[in-house]
């Protein structure tokens, strides 16, 4: 069995320290990182709000962390303040902490309450000391993480830090490790600010971790390396291979030239076969740094704004890690800015602060992420997200009314790139892999906790980026998903109950991967690229890893089961918090997707499948777990609580 499950539980207000471990049988239920961290949450009751001490904030790693190719994040969870409302969610990111978390001897750290002034935390080798931190508050997250170097002098010290935007509360700011690796989505880096913690730093020598069967994970690592493949499995164009052959995330075309000027070598998280970053230095910016996908934010601004991305796009990047900004919020945040500013919106005496003239160029993203991350004039207002902005225009009601929501998507974006805010209804704008291009997205935005494609890409990795013709993804859905049915060529959903299926199989297996955890870009492997194999993946892989190393013997079906008790307790979360509504924004229903010219929603079958969806599920008509799936996922204390409550109502 696992030696995994070792929690690191610290309270700051009463400066003390608590270790133990959670028993197998909660292991065994929830395995690890998200579902571990949606238990103990569960567990802790949170009713506060996100930002006040009694809030508290869970880093899990999972049982494969540090041991399987892939496995080197770590999650973040707890109250959201990005989310709109304050919700339970949780976050991930990359590197080598979590790794060096274990091989000091912990797997999951939970903070609790507030320092009475700033601190750092420094955990090494089961030793854990809460420092003082007023020398780093106010830096910029890498020189932060340069000075704890000096002081711990171990060049080898793994370290996660926020910026100014987490010291000052901005909702959306980030967790920052390493260059180039972010807890972006949730706004957790606010968290840490408000518990008064600058940093975490780790460092461990002495554990050894457990691998039942080494041998049999290393034949299962070898099938790993020969199986994963980002993008483009037939290569349909020139730009997918050039993503392939930089080996990263999809970018703006004209990019491509940029960052392999710029390029020094592809860098990842801890045992990643395939490196998903690239090491980009720019001496003349002085910027230097991991970049990856959506970190690129600025580069679709621009390419969307004016045609093409430049050298300033590296910059905000660099920007926005530094003062611990979240990407994925200003990708939604700075195109609303600029249709307000345009349309006169931004009051008079606000709008000279940021020189909305100068977009999308160096001097105004320069000034715009300083002001947010210090909460400066205007600043200040945009600190609280582009919902909570909204609201305090009094536009909140007009963004959402449609017309406006597509102008803005309209006017800064290619069909590429997406929104991953946190908003009302589906949590965010939708426009990530557009519902109206994929009815299984549709599903995903309404029924998911967060965004779900940024830790969810086993649909799109066949529908959107395989280039495969359709009858070849018709027989990878079935194998994955159960029916042919479930894919359809953009733009034409049969609103059938094969895609509500599949929704449920892949939130379920999404739910798994988080929490063993693996990386969502390499797992699972529903594709590959070997032809002889009619670029079928091996999803029993997953399986078998977790057995070669928990010596489990968990089936895909077993591990199914375990995501889907993850995922209603996640359900039961929200219900608790009383923001599990289930909807998607009216423009989907309105309006053509303009790239695509998929046709809006029709919403009497998106209802339909709605309730085909809820009825698969085992919930009621409210989307409301009922007792007889409850008690087989035995979710007892869920049961418990609703009856309690009353939530079912009957
Ligand atoms: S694919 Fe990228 S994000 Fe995933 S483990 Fe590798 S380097 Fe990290």
């Amino acid at each position: 069995m696992t030696d995994f499950g070792v929690v690191l539980d610290i309270d700051l207000s009463e400066e003390k320290v608590k270790t133990y471990r959670l028993p197998d049988d909660v292991i065994m239920k929830f395995l690890g990182g998200e579902g571990i961290a949606s238990y103990i949450y569960w567990n802790s009751k949170i009713l506060c709000s996100a930002l006040s001490p009694e809030n508290i904030l869970i880093f899990a790693t999972g049982p494969l962390t540090g041991i399987a190719p892939g496995a080197g994040r770590t999650v973040v969870a707890g109250k959201s303040p990005q989310s709109y409302p304050e919700a339970f969610t949780v976050s991930n990111f990359g590197g080598e902490w979590g790794t060096e978390l274990r091989y000091a001897g912990f797997d999951i750290l939970i903070l609790r309450g507030k320092a009475e002034e700033p601190v750092y935390i420094w955990i090494h080798d089961g030793v854990v000391e809460i420092s003082r931190a007023k020398h780093l508050w106010g830096l910029g997250s890498f020189k932060t993480r340069e000075k704890l170097v000096q002081e711990l002098n171990d060049e080898e010290v793994k370290i996660i830090t926020i910026g100014p935007a987490g010291e000052k509360l901005v909702r959306y700011a980030s967790i920052i490790h390493r260059s180039g690796h972010a807890a972006g989505q949730g706004g957790f880096g606010a968290v840490m600010g408000a518990k008064n913690v600058k940093a975490i730093a780790v460092r461990g020598v002495k554990r050894e971790l457990k691998v039942y069967d080494p041998q049999a994970l290393l034949t299962e690592a070898e099938k790993v390396k020969t199986l994963v493949r980002h993008l483009g499995i037939v290569a349909p164009s020139p730009v997918y291979k050039a993503y392939e052959e930089l080996s990263t995330a999809p970018l703006t075309e004209d990019l491509i030239p940029l960052v392999k000027k710029y390029m020094k070598r592809n860098t990842g998280c801890h045992g990643c076969p395939k490196p998903c970053h690239v090491y980009i230095e720019i001496p003349e910016m002085d910027v230097k740094g991991e970049m990856a996908c959506v970190q690129f934010f600025f580069c679709w601004l621009q390419q969307g704004y004016r045609g093409y991305a430049d050298e300033v796009c590296f910059l905000a990047k660099h920007l926005a890690d530094d003062l611990g900004l979240n990407v994925y919020e200003l990708l939604q945040l700075i195109p609303f800015l600029m249709t307000l500013y345009t349309k006169g919106h931004i009051p008079k005496e606000t709008a000279t602060e940021i020189p909305f003239e100068k977009y999308p160029e160096k001097e105004f993203i320069e000034i715009l992420l300083n002001k947010i991350a210090m909460r400066e004039g205007l600043g200040n207002l945009l600190a609280e997200g582009t919902w909570r902005y909204a609201e305090k225009l009094g536009l909140l009601q007009q963004y959402l009314s449609l017309d406006d929501i597509e102008e803005t998507l309209a006017s800064f974006w290619g069909p590429v790139a997406g929104y991953g805010g946190y908003g009302p209804g589906a949590r965010g704008y939708c426009n990530h892999y557009d519902p109206r291009d994929y009815i299984v997205s549709a599903l995903l935005w309404a029924t998911s906790h967060r965004d779900p494609w940024s830790s969810s890409h086993e649909y799109v990795a066949v529908a959107h980026w395989s280039g495969l013709e359709f009858e070849k993804q018709r027989k990878i859905a079935k194998y994955a998903w159960g029916s042919e049915e479930a894919v359809h060529p953009p733009g034409s959903p049969s609103y059938n109950e094969a895609e509500a299926r599949a929704t449920i199989v892949i939130q379920n297996r999404t739910c798994v991967k988080n929490s063993l955890i693996l990386c969502d870009w390499l797992y699972p492997i529903v594709i590959s690229s070997d032809a002889s194999r009619d670029f079928i993946g091996d999803l029993e892989l997953m399986a078998r890893i977790t057995n070669a190393i928990m010596g489990t013997k968990y089936s895909e079906q077993d591990l199914l089961l375990i995501g889907e008790r993850i995922f209603n307790l996640e359900r039961a979360i929200l219900i608790r918090e009383g923001v599990a509504n289930i909807t998607l924004p009216e423009h989907l229903f309105k309006y053509p997707q303009r790239f695509t010219g998929s046709p809006p929603l029709n919403r009497e079958n998106f209802n339909r499948l709605l309730m085909t969806y809820f009825e698969l599920r085992g919930w009621n008509s409210k989307g409301i777990p009922k007792r007889e799936k409850l008690f087989q996922l035995d979710l007892i204390d869920v049961v418990k609580f609703f009856d309690e409550k009353e939530v079912l109502g009957e």
